[in-house]
């Protein structure tokens, strides 16, 4: 079969690969729909790689498929399911896992990363990691379970209610996923800070009240989202006094230089969110109801065999969410 392979720092290319396997009982082989392309993947092929990967590995974490074969202990799919890949091994064992915060497992293994993942047209799953979704879902709109999923989460912690009004900075797929779904959850005043022009109009179209710079503007919203991983400062300049902060995106290197006062006097609270952490389903059923536009969302649509120009379009900033099709011709 053909995958996108990681061949070393910042090489990636889509090469044969072998069919992989059924191993064990509990394991399922997928024919890949959709696979959507990440920042994960452009940290991933940064040099040095901002994120260590086997040589030789498969990438993809965002990936939808059909169901082909089933090991002998799996007992609630069967061929032909469509479904969406939570890409997230957990141990259940360690600590974290026993305390509910599975998405902070010690031993965590995540499909595309660490393990072999799903811009190939097969791929081998634990059943576990498995969610079935409405086959009449189109694929491009299915594969954004995962990342819709990790929002879903963010929102849940910072408690979203209607009639808030919310700073998203940054207007990158996860800031406009945000944008549209404060915006259904019937937000009052969404306001989006984005750098590129391009992705300022595409926050208008998505739901965005008004792009502001909050540099030179003062806001004081209910809710800062930071989907960018380095604008904590402004997040905080940029809520009211018992407001919420939630910190989304994600740079290792940032280091936030903030007047910590800020904080402690208007009593703000300041949430973390990683990964997702049971809004597999309820993303689901956001896709499956057509409420949020989320095909604004996916700006192409690409063979696996132009995984690399994807990859090199998403480095130049174009576009907003690049899917590509393994299987399609
Ligand atoms: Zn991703
Ligand atoms: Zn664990």
């Amino acid at each position: 079969m053909l995958a996108g392979v990681f061949q070393s720092p910042g090489v990636f290319a889509v090469q044969e690969c072998p069919m992989p396997i059924l191993q064990r009982d509990d394991d399922v082989l997928l024919q890949v729909r959709a696979c959507g392309i990440c920042g994960t993947d452009l940290h991933i092929l940064s040099v040095p790689p901002g994120i260590p990967v086997e040589p030789g590995s498969i990438l993809g974490h965002e990936y939808t498929a059909t169901v082909v074969q089933v090991g002998a202990g799996v007992v609630d799919l069967q061929p032909g399911d469509t479904v969406v890949v939570d890409p997230s091994l957990t141990c259940g064992a360690c600590a974290y896992c026993r305390m509910g915060l599975p998405n902070s497992c010690r031993h965590i293994e995540t499909l595309g990363v660490t393990r072999n993942g799903g811009l190939a047209q097969y791929s081998v799953v634990p059943a576990r990691t498995l969610h079935k979704i409405h086959a009449d879902v189109p694929a491009h709109l299915a594969a954004l379970a995962e990342p819709l999923a990790c929002v879903v989460h963010g929102a849940e912690k910072v408690k979203f209610q209607p009639g808030e009004s919310a700073l998203i900075l940054g207007a990158g797929p996860i800031g406009l996923m945000f944008t549209q779904f404060f915006r259904a959850a019937g937000a009052a005043d969404i306001l989006v800070s984005e750098v590129s022009s391009v992705r300022a109009q595409v926050a208008l179209e998505n739901g965005a009240d008004r792009v502001i710079n909050p540099q030179t503007e003062t806001v004081a919203v209910d809710l800062a989202v930071d989907a960018v991983g380095s604008l904590f400062d402004i997040a905080l300049q940029s809520v009211r006094r018992g407001g919420r902060i939630l910190l989304f995106g994600v740079n290792q290197h940032a280091r936030a230089a903030l007047a910590q006062y800020n904080i402690t006097r208007g009593e703000i609270s300041v949430y973390g969110s990683w990964i997702a952490k049971d809004s597999f389903p309820r993303a689901i059923h956001i896709i499956e109801s057509g409420r949020l536009p989320l095909e604004k969302l996916v700006t192409r649509c690409l063979p696996l065999r132009d995984a690399p120009a994807a990859i090199e379009a998403m480095r130049r900033g174009e576009g907003i969410k690049i899917q590509v099709l393994p299987n399609a011709e």
